[in-house]
């Protein structure tokens, strides 16, 4: 296996996993790379160059921001909200970088970056490259980076994909401000008891251990680790996305960015408390967009969020454990206690698919699409919700794949280049799908047309296919049909 749970779903701040996570995490990379190499000190001149999607949405993604934060040494996984706002301002008006958070203080910002959208470097689009200079202008080290999807980061000459969204991310039971894991503490890259790269794989897995999904997943994690401290990482994840969706029905007005996007949860979550105070089952959907809804308006707001498996996306799992931990079998007979149990075994079963779709395909709205981000998470949501309705693994891969299925093809248009519109309606949507993805699996227990690694297959040609109009460069699509001043 070459990811862990805890690198799939990592907190991060928004609004996007790939173009601002991502992309401040490589920067701080650079920096700590530079430090080690003896030139930080030296340096009297920094370039940065931002290509292809970076460059072309950058700005309503927060990437450029995203990067001086990185050059001063912060990391999407302990950076707060507040400091971002703060220091970003600070730096607008005229405040100087210091590089490392403790380097020497250099004139730069945003209006110096190099911004590339029509060139695209071969590994990825998201691509950026970081170099500095001494005194007289030499150079002392270079660095290029590509953020591939959910803020996970690889750098050019490493022999691997780092896989590691971060080099400093916590132990996932004990991290304060973390679900990030480090590398050493996940499973990626040795072995594990129970290894699969495919979704024929996984179901083989359970079968030879009599395990269902969650509990090979479970196994796997628990590699080097006890269960104890993966439940507590897991719980904790749970713990955030929990903050993120209260934090958000605190808000009131417009989403920032300039798109005058509306705030709908808090107000829709004033009227559901009045009109549906016990969570009666013909509101579920109610709830299941009120949720999804104030996750991704929290992402929008720049919010402390959990990649699920990305910032974009991140509304469609925190809305689907809703639906479990309210409306079914186990929540109605465990009650609140349940749900601890609840909520592990559905990320565990989540994260497993999470895992083939990243092992397999991708999770990059600028290298697949929509359908590799909101797609992914549906589909890992309804694995999710499966297992914790009593699903056998052969109907928990289903309901990963009919999820998926219905997401085949879907673009990335986000108007303004902003993750509002279509994304925060899109996570609701999703969500509900999931839901439906799900109960159908469980309707259905034998036998069906399109296996999980078909339709991850079909996910990732669709993708190769698409036109990068449709990936994250808001260059076609409601991107370019919507008038956006
Ligand atoms: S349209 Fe989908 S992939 Fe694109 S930014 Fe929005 S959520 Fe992400």
């Amino acid at each position: 296996m070459d990811v862990s749970l805890f690198e799939l779903f990592s907190v991060g701040i928004g609004p996007s996993s790939s173009h601002t996570n991502g992309p401040m995490t490589a920067a701080c990379d650079f920096v700590d790379r530079l430090r080690e190499q003896g030139g930080l000190e030296r340096t009297a001149r920094l370039e940065v160059t931002l290509y292809g999607s970076l460059a072309a949405t950058g700005r309503g993604h927060g990437t450029f921001g995203a990067v001086l934060l990185g050059l001063e040494g912060n990391r999407p996984e302990i950076v707060l909200p507040d400091h971002v706002d703060k220091r970003l301002a600070e730096l607008d008006e005229g405040s100087p970088l210091i590089l490392g958070g403790d380097g020497p203080q250099l004139d730069y910002g945003i209006k110096d970056m190099i911004l590339q959208p029509r060139i695209q470097l071969p590994r990825h689009p998201n691509g950026m490259t970081i170099k500095a200079f001494d005194a007289n202008d030499e150079l002392i080290y270079e660095l290029t980076s590509f953020s591939i999807g959910g803020g996970f980061v690889v750098h050019e000459g490493d022999e691997d994909a780092s896989g590691g969204k971060s080099d400093a991310a916590g132990d996932p039971a004990t991290a304060e401000n973390s679900g990030g894991a480090s590398p050493e503490a996940s499973p990626q890259g040795r072995d594990v008891p129970y290894p699969f790269f495919n979704g024929d794989q996984l179901l083989a897995r359970c079968q030879e251990s009599g395990l269902d999904v969650a509990g090979v997943m479970m196994a796997n994690e628990a590699k080097g680790r006890s269960e104890e401290e993966v439940r507590e990482g897991v719980l904790h994840l749970w713990q955030v996305m929990e903050e993120c969706k209260n934090n958000s029905l605190k808000r009131s007005g417009c989403l920032p960015g300039g798109l005058k996007t509306r705030r709908r949860a808090p107000e829709w979550h004033k009227r559901l408390s009045i009109s549906d105070p016990e969570f009666d089952i013909w509101s579920w959907v109610e709830w299941v967009n009120l949720v999804a809804l104030a996750v991704n308006e929290e992402n929008a707001s720049g919010g402390r969020i959990v990649t699920a498996p990305t910032n974009g996306a991140a509304g469609v799992i925190p809305a689907v454990i809703f639906y479990a931990n309210h409306y079914t079998d186990r929540a109605r007979q465990g009650g609140r206690a349940a749900r601890p149990d609840i909520v592990v075994d559905f990320l565990l079963a989540a994260g497993a698919v999470g895992v083939v779709i990243k092992q397999q395909a991708s999770i990059s709205g600028a290298e697949v699409g929509c359908q590799g981000e909101v797609g992914s998470a549906a589909s890992m949501a309804a694995a999710g919700l499966a297992q914790v309705m009593g699903g056998s693994p052969d109907q928990v891969s289903k309901a990963a794949e009919i999820a998926m299925e219905h997401h085949l093809g879907m673009t990335c248009d986000p108007i303004g280049g902003l993750v509002q519109v279509p994304c925060i309606e899109r996570n609701a949507i999703a969500a509900v799908t999931a839901v439906n993805a799900a109960r159908m699996a469980l309707m259905d227990p034998e036998g069906y047309m399109v296996s999980l690694d078909q339709v991850i297959a079909t996910m990732k040609s669709t993708g190769a296919d698409m036109s990068s109009k449709y990936k994250e460069t808001a260059e076609g699509g409601l991107a370019v049909n919507v008038p956006y001043c």
